[in-house]
């Protein structure tokens, strides 16, 4: 009968919207005001790991004045508007990078949270969310990507790649991963060794095709993380995008002499960039590519 179905019916809706608001939308908020904090915290690694200085050292100071920064003006984004981008005391201009990395941070962890959610990850993620593999795997993510935005800001100033970052990361990741699930090693090898191996081979060969050192050390080791992280596919595809990207972003200052040469930007954030780009879209990209041959 349809009146019985109506008057069961909305409160077992209301119950299912309860229950997802409490199982993914909460989290996600969670997810997004705490990714808010991690960006703030990138921000101190962003600019302390590159002059080796102490990243748990001392809390926040002006660099215009050398005060100390209160913790009702270090309120990631909120503090940046309201102080309209300066310092309370002194009146320097703060950086707009602070809110740009803090804003950043939080949309980019709360979309590999439903990435994890809805679409599952480079290493399968059938399974319902919030097992223990499906935390672990959220857990790894969450990192990749955090490192990721500190090695792509980090490399845009000072053309570095930190180890501090990458090692750790590489370790963390290897860990959770095959916490999540072992059976995917011989995935995760061939992965290190296609996102290590093709920056590699350019390094080595960039001095006879463009007589300038196209990459660093710094980019190999980022590769081998991010196929760590990928899988040999997405990872291949990612350094793909990289290249893609960075192409767009240079030519023009490839072809303007020596001087503007120079000022051709590090392959870090692009790979960071291609890197997530294969995360959120790689998979159908990839399902589309073999489909093309699948008669
Ligand atoms: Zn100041």
């Amino acid at each position: 009968m349809p009146y019985k179905e109506g008057l069961f019916g909305a409160p077992l809706f209301l119950c299912y919207i309860a229950f997802m608001l409490l199982d993914t939308y909460i989290p996600a908020a969670f997810i997004f005001l705490y990714g808010l904090a991690i960006g703030s915290f990138l921000n101190v690694v962003i600019f302390r790991l590159p002059r080796h200085q102490g990243i748990a050292k001392g809390g926040s100071a002006c660099p215009g004045c050398g005060n100390a920064i209160k913790w009702y003006d270090n309120i990631p984004v909120l503090s940046y508007i309201i102080l309209r981008g300066k310092c309370r005391a002194c009146g320097t201009r703060i950086s707009p990078r602070y809110p740009v990395v803090e804003l950043l941070t939080a949309v980019l962890l709360t979309a590999i949270y439903f990435q994890l959610v809805w679409i599952g990850s480079p290493y399968g993620g059938l399974e319902p969310a919030w097992t223990a593999a499906w935390i672990l795997r959220l857990l790894a993510y969450l990192w990749f990507g955090a490192a990721l935005i500190a090695c792509a800001f980090i490399d845009a100033e000072h053309r570095i790649i930190p180890n501090r970052i990458v090692f750790p990361t590489f370790v963390i990741g290897l860990v959770l991963l095959l916490g999540a699930n072992y059976h995917a090693w011989t995935r995760m090898l061939l992965g290190i060794l296609a996102g290590g191996g093709i920056p590699l081979l350019l390094l080595l060969l960039s001095p006879l095709l463009l007589k300038r050192q196209g990459m660093g050390m710094g980019d190999v080791k980022l590769g081998a993380t991010m196929g760590l992280f990928l899988g040999w596919q997405l990872v291949l595809l990612a350094i793909f995008f990289a290249s893609l990207f960075g192409s767009f972003y240079n030519l023009p200052k490839m072809f303007g002499g020596p001087e503007k040469r120079r000022q051709v930007f590090p392959f870090g954030p692009f790979l960071a960039i291609g890197a997530l780009t294969a995360f959120f879209v790689g998979m159908p990209i990839i399902t589309w590519y073999l489909g093309l041959f699948s008669l």
